[in-house]
């Protein structure tokens, strides 16, 4: 059906407004209020509301996105090319805590069947999880991997996956760098995800810098596990306060697959544990969910994210843990952030990391306009201001209640700012050491990005690339664009999606087609 010219203004000061059609729209297309375009402009793209001279606002979302370098008359295409990008706002000055965020009642009788820890956590998978204390053994644990799955796996019909958390780090590295502690609390703290029922298991290789027990100092994996007729095996694990590591360089390995053996046996004591677990009943507050996007365009912010957003404002209410990140995609808006934390030692948190990251990227000589891709650019979104304004709205509308810097484990409900990088697959595994159990992630470019330690909802921000790849996307948003559905629809599907996935009784796209991405440690220290 050929839809008749349609462009979506978000907020009545904004001067420019995004062209909605499939394909864009040609010169001389004219919308139903008369503008008419003196130009080509592509689907997604900003379309000049009114006549704007040189050195005129440009405003999107009622934010100046940008200033226009020429005269450019009302019906022109609007892009990078054409704005002059803002100066990024100062950390000093900003407002504390001035926003109350609105009255939401509490959302009650809504629950999931998930796997309980013994530390309170809830899991939504059951997954035996070998953690690496350097790259050097990826090779072997993958081998492992391969055959505990072929042989031992289909012994212990409770247990979804094994995987191996595998990573670049643990040798030739600045170790006792002060950064050094972002990358190794992540591993750790990846580990301890409650997907993986506090079963740690180790392989090493013996002569690394990150030895087990730096990267699991005693104490810091419960004994207790979920089976309680266990009692021998508690005892084993117990005996190592570090909790079982497999040492490639130990003398009592005499070839290959001694080492494979010793994997596999240890592997078959964690799966039997696992297998004893059970889904229970769990009210919606044990859901821990990470918002994230990657692969935006200029729909993330009009479709996908605000769902994304009312979403989020739903678990708050449902008194559920959920975090946003991103930390170049907050920066332009971090007065909305500080204004509406909960409290002042929150802003003073958000402010910490948002300087912590300015001068991280300050030492590598970048800025925040480092962020945008050229997809991005192709998707409509002009700079890392538009970027961020659509972003922000992932979070939709609750008081910020805490704050984690990289690699930190959550502690507490509510909405939390979460500070990673942007990139897809950093924010993915600090979120997942953040423990998690559920990730949801919008794409308006398109992309088959997944984890295999939590599953990842993928949300489509157009109805266009929903109909490509439907079968790697989990929701459509596009129908918000088109007036088909409201973001509150879209928000509530979202949510039920949610409970079904961390129940089990639904599979997201990427689980079905078994696509997952490596987990990429973010490491500000040197390497040596
Ligand atoms: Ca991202």
């Amino acid at each position: 059906m050929e839809q008749s010219p349609l462009y979506i203004r978000v907020h009545p000061r904004d001067n420019v407004a995004i062209v909605v059609n499939d394909g864009g729209l040609p010169e001389g297309a004219t919308f139903a209020d008369g503008l008419t375009l003196r130009e080509r402009v592509p689907q997604g793209h900003k379309v000049a509301l009114a006549d704007l001279a040189e050195g005129d606002e440009v405003i999107r979302y009622n934010v100046v996105i940008g200033y226009a370098l020429k005269n450019l008359p009302k019906g022109s295409w609007i892009n990078e090319h054409v704005i002059r990008m803002p100066s990024p706002p100062g950390l000093e000055g900003l407002p504390i805590a001035t926003v109350k965020a609105p009255e939401m009642p509490p959302l009650e009788g809504f629950t999931f069947e998930g796997y309980r820890n013994a530390d309170g956590t809830v899991g939504s998978r059951n997954i035996l999880a070998i953690t690496t204390t350097v790259q050097c053994v990826a090779d072997v644990v993958q081998h492992a991997v391969t055959r505990i799955k072929a042989e031992l796996l289909p012994r212990f019909p409770n247990v979804d996956d094994v995987v191996s958390l595998g990573h670049t780090y643990g040798c030739g590295v600045a170790i006792d760098a002060p950064d050094a502690m972002v990358p190794i609390r992540t591993v750790r703290n990846i580990s301890l995800n409650p997907n993986f029922g506090g079963e740690v298991m180790m392989v090493s290789l013996g002569c690394e810098k990150l030895q087990p027990e730096r990267l699991m100092p005693p104490g810091t994996i419960p004994i207790v596990t979920t089976a309680v007729d266990d009692v021998a095996d508690i005892g084993d694990v117990g005996a190592d306060a570090n909790g079982d590591v497999v040492v490639l360089q130990d003398d009592a390995h005499v070839g290959f697959q001694s080492m494979i053996e010793s994997i596999m046996k240890m592997a078959e004591r964690h799966l039997e544990r696992l297998n004893n677990r059970r889904r229970e009943t769990c009210p919606a507050s044990d859901l821990v969910i990470g918002v994230q996007c990657g692969g935006s365009d200029a729909f993330s912010g009009l479709t996908a994210n605000p769902a994304v957003g009312f979403a989020t404002d739903l678990l708050v209410r449902a008194g559920a843990t959920v975090m946003f990140s991103e930390v170049t995609e907050v920066r332009d808006g971090v007065d909305q952030l500080t204004s509406r934390a909960a409290n002042p030692e929150v802003a003073q948190a958000i402010i910490r990391e948002m300087q912590w990251y300015d001068d991280y990227l300050k030492r590598g000589s970048a800025d925040r306009s480092a962020n945008t891709t050229p997809g991005n650019k192709k998707g409509g979104l002009s700079n890392i201001v538009e970027k961020a304004m659509g972003s922000i709205i992932k979070s939709g509308n609750s008081a910020i209640s805490g704050v984690l810097s990289p690699g930190e484990k959550v502690r507490q409900k509510g909405l939390i700012y979460a500070a990673t990088p942007a990139s897809d697959f950093i924010c993915g595994t600090l979120q997942v050491a953040a423990g998690i159990n559920l990730h949801v992630f919008t794409t308006g470019r398109g992309t088959p990005y997944s984890l295999a330690e939590v599953p990842v909802i993928k949300v489509a921000t157009r109805s266009d690339l929903a109909r490509r790849w439907h079968d790697l996307m989990d929701i459509n948003a596009g129908t918000i664009a088109t007036g088909e559905a409201s973001i509150e629809d879209v928000g509530w599907e979202l949510f039920r999606l949610m409970l079904e996935v961390a129940s089990g009784r639904k599979e997201t796209c990427a689980e079905k087609l078994k696509l997952h991405n490596a987990l990429v440690l973010f490491n500000p220290a040197p390497v040596t």
